[in-house]
């Protein structure tokens, strides 16, 4: 058990501890209960909004700091470390951290592409709810918690995968940089989930001086590797949907067998040595 002691499990949600298809995490339950157990901070790192993530938090039972929108916002349920910070922004219930420009320019990035990167893309905002909903298999109420976004436009591509590298040139000309999620591609200013990552446990390192925070960050896709790179132990779960991401060498990685919650589980459980209900 010398492992669980000061650990920090960062996931990411989708094809990760949600099933790809049905986003369901019921194959993990047991070992998020013996997480749980543990003592071990649970934390979702996501592209998914703050809108969406808060039922599924509370389906998990997570009590834990959460980390939206790809790494662009952070929110701290208030009273959680027992400091403060002058750069928290006060929400309701929460402390939030942004990293993230204001989502309206974003918008204004996108629709000053030039004609022949726009007729390939479509963007949440230029999407109906029903659209949406088709596109994502959502339900309507679903996708109208994803189209929330407080800090992120995510970009349906419509062209050839390798033609949105000329997308990519575009961002990057105007300070942004492209990065591919699940479905959609999301324009960064540079912030990143591992930026999130290391921002939160230098959290959780302030709140607990005399216990050394080890970072385990689980993923399936190109959007999350800053986050891999940036934790003390990644874990890769399979996803038979996409290609295989690689990592910088010399970081210490672990890929699952299995795919989506089976695959979280079985590498969590072994790599910590949980004992499962
Ligand atoms: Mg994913």
């Amino acid at each position: 058990m010398s492992r669980v002691k000061g650990s920090i499990v960062f996931t990411d949600l989708d094809g990760t501890l949600l099933d790809h298809d049905d986003y369901s995490f019921s194959a993990a339950a047991g070992a998020l209960e013996a997480l749980k157990r543990e003592g071990v901070p649970i934390v979702p790192v996501t592209s998914k909004t703050k809108a969406e993530l808060l039922s599924l938090r509370d389906a998990i039972g997570l009590e834990t700091p959460f980390v939206v929108e790809n790494g662009a916002g952070i929110y701290i349920p208030k009273g959680y470390f027992l400091f403060n910070d002058d750069s928290l922004i006060d929400a309701g219930s929460y402390w939030c951290k942004r990293f993230a420009p204001p989502r309206s320019e974003l918008t204004e990035l996108v629709m000053s592409a030039p004609e022949v990167l726009r007729m390939s893309m479509r963007t949440f905002s230029e999407m109906t709810i029903l659209e949406l909903s088709e596109l994502t298999g959502l339900t309507e109420a679903q996708a109208e918690l994803a189209a929330a976004r407080e800090f992120s436009e995510p970009i349906e591509w419509t062209g050839e995968d390798s033609d949105a590298s000329e997308l990519k040139d575009y961002a990057r000309q105007h300070g942004y940089d492209l990065i591919k999620g699940g479905r959609f591609f999301h324009l960064t200013n540079g912030y990143d989930k591992g930026q999130a990552l290391y921002w939160l446990k230098q959290q959780y390192s302030r709140a607990n001086p005399n216990q050394a925070q080890f970072a385990i960050a689980l993923g399936d896709s190109a959007n999350d590797i800053d986050m891999l790179e940036a934790a003390d132990q990644a874990i890769i779960i399979k996803n038979p949907h996409s290609k295989t991401i690689e990592l910088a060498p010399g970081i210490p990685v672990i890929r699952s067998a299995q795919a989506g919650p089976s695959g979280w589980a079985e590498s969590l459980s072994s790599f910590l040595n949980l004992d499962l209900p």
